[in-house]
C-alpha cells in the first residue's frame, strides 16, 4: 500500500525546485516545441526522471521505489506538468495505471515481478478503458477475456490508448461474464503490448501528439492467470481506485500547465505595447490575467485538498468530480483567456499558448468528461 504520511514542507520545496531546475536546464521550451512539433516522445526527459529517481515516487521502499504520498505525486505532477504536459502523463500513467494499481491491487509477486522496473523506469504501462461503443458509460464495455487454460484469451477493440507507442504493458479493462448489475463481470489485466494478437492504429488528433493516442484491436491474445489485477469478474471498485487516483493526477499535472499558460500570457502582458503603453495596463486584459490567477489557485487548492483527502481515506466521489470538473475547465479557458491575451502572435505556432489551447481541449472530454462529472455531482445532492 502506498505511504501516506504528509511530507515535509521542506522536501515538497526541494522536490519542486529540483524538477524545475531539470526541466528548465535541460528540457525546456525548444524541448518541447521540438517533440510537439516532430510528434516525438520525451525519452530522453523520461530516462532521466527515471535515473533521478522519480519515477520511484509513491512506490513503496521494499519494492525498490522512493516511497512518499500522493500529495508528493501531486507536486511531482504539477511541476512536470508545468514544463512539459506530455512528460508528466507519461509519467502519471506509470504512477497511476502501473505503479499505484499493483502496489494497492496486485499480489505480492505481481509486485516484485513490476514494481522495480515501474520505479527505474524500465517498462511503462498505459491504459485501455474506453471503447467504440462505451465511451462515457463506462459499464458497456465488451472486450472478452474468456478463460482458457491456464489463462484468458481477449478479443475486441479498445479507442484513444493514450501513449501505447511508448508503453510495454496495458491496463485493459475487459469482461469475463455478466451479472445482476452491469459492472458485475468487469476484469482487469496487465497485457504486454507485444503480445501475439495485438495490434495498434494511432488515431490523428488535435493534441498530446508526443505520446498520441491509438485503437487497440485485440484478435485471440492469450494471457496467463497472473495477468489478472484484481479478483476476475469483480474488477469494477479496482476500476474505480485507479480513476480516482487518476484524477488526482491529472488534475495536478493540469494546473501546472494552467500556470505555465499564464506565466506566457502575463510576461507578455507587460512586455507588449499598445497606444503606448504595456497591454498589462488595460483593464480589459488585467482583469482577464486576474481571473486566471483565480482559477489556478483554486485548481491548486483543490488538487492539493484531495491529495491529501486520498492520502488520510478521506476521498468521496464528489470531492473527485468536483476536481477535475473544476481544473480541466480552468485550464482550457485560462488558456483561451492566454490565447486572447497574444492577440495575432497566440495563434501562431511561435508561442506556447497554442499548444496550450489545443491541449487544454481535451480536458473536458477525457477521463470522464465534465457532463458526466456534473451527473456525478449532482447525484450525490440526491438529484437524479
Ligand atoms: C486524446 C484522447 C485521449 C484519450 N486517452 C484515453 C486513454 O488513454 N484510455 C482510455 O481508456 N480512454 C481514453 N480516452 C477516451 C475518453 O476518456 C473518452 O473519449 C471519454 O470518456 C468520452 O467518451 P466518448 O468519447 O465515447 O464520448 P461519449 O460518451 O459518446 O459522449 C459524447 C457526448 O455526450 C455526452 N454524454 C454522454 N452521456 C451523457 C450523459 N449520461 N449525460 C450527459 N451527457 C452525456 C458527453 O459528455 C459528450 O459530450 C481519450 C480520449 C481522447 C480524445
Amino acid at each position: 500500500m502506498p505511504d501516506t504520511a504528509p511530507p515535509d514542507a521542506a522536501d515538497l520545496e526541494l522536490l519542486r525546485e529540483s524538477v524545475r531546475t531539470l526541466l528548465r536546464g535541460h528540457f525546456g521550451r525548444d524541448y518541447v516545441r521540438k517533440c510537439d512539433e516532430e510528434k516525438l516522445p520525451p525519452t530522453e526527459a523520461f530516462r532521466e526522471l527515471a535515473r533521478l529517481g522519480y519515477l520511484g515516487l509513491g512506490v513503496p521502499e521494499a519494492y525498490g521505489g522512493g516511497g512518499g504520498g500522493t500529495v508528493l505525486v501531486a507536486a511531482l505532477l504539477e511541476e512536470l506538468g508545468h514544463g512539459f504536459l506530455d512528460l508528466a502523463f507519461w509519467v502519471f500513467r506509470n504512477l497511476a495505471h502501473g505503479a499505484r494499481a499493483i502496489a494497492s491491487h496486485g499480489t505480492p509477486e505481481q509486485a516484485a515481478r513490476y514494481l522495480p522496473d515501474l520505479a527505474q523506469g524500465k517498462i511503462s504501462v498505459c491504459f485501455a478503458l474506453t471503447e467504440p461503443d462505451s465511451g462515457s458509460d463506462a459499464a458497456a464495455v465488451q472486450t472478452s477475456a474468456r478463460r482458457a487454460g491456464a489463462g484468458y484469451v481477449v478479443n475486441g477493440q479498445k479507442v484513444f490508448c493514450s501513449g501505447y507507442k511508448v508503453s510495454d504493458y496495458v491496463l485493459t479493462v475487459t469482461r469475463t461474464g455478466t451479472g445482476p448489475r452491469r459492472h458485475d463481470g468487469v476484469t482487469l489485466l496487465l497485457i504486454p503490448s507485444g503480445s501475439a494478437g495485438l495490434s495498434a492504429s494511432p488515431l490523428r488528433t488535435l493534441g498530446h501528439w508526443p505520446l498520441g493516442t491509438s485503437m487497440l484491436h485485440f484478435h485471440d491474445v492469450f494471457v496467463p492467470e497472473d495477468s489478472r489485477l484484481g479478483p476476475e469478474g469483480k474488477g469494477w471498485p479496482v476500476l474505480m481506485r485507479v480513476l480516482e487516483f487518476e484524477r488526482l493526477c491529472l488534475s495536478a499535472a493540469r494546473t501546472g500547465a494552467a500556470q505555465a499558460a499564464l506565466d506566457d500570457a502575463l510576461a507578455y502582458a507587460k512586455e507588449r505595447q499598445q497606444f503606448g503603453a504595456p497591454i498589462g495596463s488595460y483593464q480589459a486584459v488585467s482583469h482577464k490575467l486576474a481571473d486566471m490567477q483565480m482559477m489556478v489557485d483554486i485548481s491548486r487548492m483543490l488538487v492539493y485538498r484531495y491529495a491529501a483527502r486520498l492520502d488520510a481515506g478521506q476521498q468521496t466521489v464528489r470531492d473527485a468530480a468536483i476536481l477535475k470538473l473544476y481544473v480541466c475547465e480552468a485550464y482550457k479557458q485560462v488558456a483561451d483567456m492566454g490565447l486572447q491575451v497574444l492577440g495575432g502572435y497566440g495563434y501562431t505556432m511561435e508561442y506556447d499558448l497554442q499548444r496550450h489551447f489545443r491541449e487544454s481541449r481535451l480536458g473536458t472530454i477525457g477521463a470522464g468528461t465534465s457532463e458526466i462529472q456534473r451527473n456525478i455531482i449532482a447525484k450525490t445532492m440526491g438529484l437524479r
